[in-house]
């Protein structure tokens, strides 16, 4: 089987309403997404997405990924998308780094092998049943008040995890959020308080030990060593996000002991081939995780939900959907969808996630043997 042509998409994706990382410093209205299809001489085709979370969040941007995709694509074609170690050397080769720009190109791969073998994705990757995976929401930085708004909002929709942002300037301000939160959750749900790198460890260690915050505390400052220092010095378990970028730095967390579990994101590192290697290794050393992706539309949000559904239920904690947050729905009807905070992967083979003909307009580029 080879690669024959690599169609690119091109899709903007507004936000419902504007979201606040970072006590506010961050913001965020509309998503740049590529959709890629891959067509192969035998007849069958794979869909992948690539979304990255705007550009002020990592090192990753829309463009960048069609940009990305220009260089690899005559290196692609020819090639068997079945062999999924061998089309990731074939990338890291051609272009090193940039593991955003190869991350759909490695979904779209997985779909063809999926449909290839007749199987789901949860299933080649280990799973035993479409498991369902709780969704956990994700709420915005606010007043303590909003924030509490947010919780019960979500938690009306069924919703019993919830990922709450804080990490602004005010430090006082983040106290007083993550108390009020601590206190108000309803019993049986579970919190994570996301500072998205917003703190010097200093300041994380003065907020975590003059607070009583329950479960969860993710990726409080910058680096790796400045989490670990700081996950040396409280008590909560510790979630590491954004400074994991690929293998190495997860092995480098559990050597310092730097954290308890980790978001594994295939757009951040490089694909579903290297987030499954990173779920494998967290399995073994007992971490909790989440899988899901740096956003994207049902598509990619299904990718992850597969990856999670194949996890040991001891080792997943939630997953998050970015398309609640979208107002348009390129897969209408289609993938892992919140049930009243849970989603269940398609057991149709491959991703199970297949967008209509002329959904996104025009292709951007078109790439043939
Ligand atoms: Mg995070």
């Amino acid at each position: 089987m080879k690669i024959t042509r690599i169609t690119v998409y091109q899709l903007d994706m507004p936000l419902t309403e504007p979201y606040y990382l970072s006590g506010g410093r961050l913001k965020f209205e509309k998503l740049d997404s590529t959709f890629i299809r891959i067509d192969t001489d035998e007849g069958v085709s794979g869909w992948g997405e690539g979304c990255p979370w705007g550009h002020t969040y990592l090192p990753a941007h829309g463009p960048g990924i069609r940009a990305g995709i220009e260089t690899l694509a005559p290196a692609l074609i020819g090639q068997d998308p079945r062999g999924l170690e061998h089309i990731n050397r074939v990338m890291d080769v051609q272009l090193p780094g940039h593991p955003y720009v190869k991350s759909p190109i490695d979904m779209a791969c997985w779909d063809i092998l999926g449909k290839v073998a007749g199987l789901p994705l949860w299933q080649l990757w280990g799973g035993d049943a479409p498991a369902g995976v709780l969704v956990n929401s994700s709420i915005s930085t606010g007043t303590p008040e909003q924030m509490l708004e947010r919780i019960k909002r979500a938690a009306q929709t069924g919703y019993t995890v919830h990922s709450a942002k804080v990490g602004g300037t005010d430090i006082g301000l983040d106290v007083e959020r993550i108390e009020a939160i601590s206190e108000a959750l309803p019993r049986g749900h579970k919190v994570t308080f996301d500072v998205n790198r917003a703190w010097q460890p200093g300041v994380a260690v003065e907020v975590l030990n003059s607070v009583k915050a329950r479960d969860w505390v993710e990726q409080p400052c910058e680096t790796l060593d400045q989490c670990a220092h700081v996950a040396s010095r409280v008590s909560n378990p510790i979630m590491l996000d954004e400074c994991m970028h690929d293998f190495a730095a997860h092995l480098e967390a559990w050597k310092l002991r730097a954290c308890e579990g980790v978001k594994v994101k295939p757009n951040r590192v490089g694909g579903l081939t290297r987030a499954r290697q990173i779920r494998d290794f967290g399995v073994s050393v007992g971490w909790q995780m989440h899988m899901e992706d740096l956003g994207g539309s049902a598509l990619a949000d299904t990718a992850a939900i597969h990856l999670a559904a194949s996890t040991p239920e001891a080792n997943r904690l939630a997953s998050w959907l970015c398309h609640y947050h979208l107002s348009v729905d390129p897969v209408p009807g289609q993938g892992a969808r919140n049930d009243h905070g849970v989603a269940v992967p398609p057991s149709l083979p491959g991703l199970g996630v297949t967008p209509e003909e002329g959904v996104f307009g025009d292709p951007v580029a078109v790439y043939e043997g």
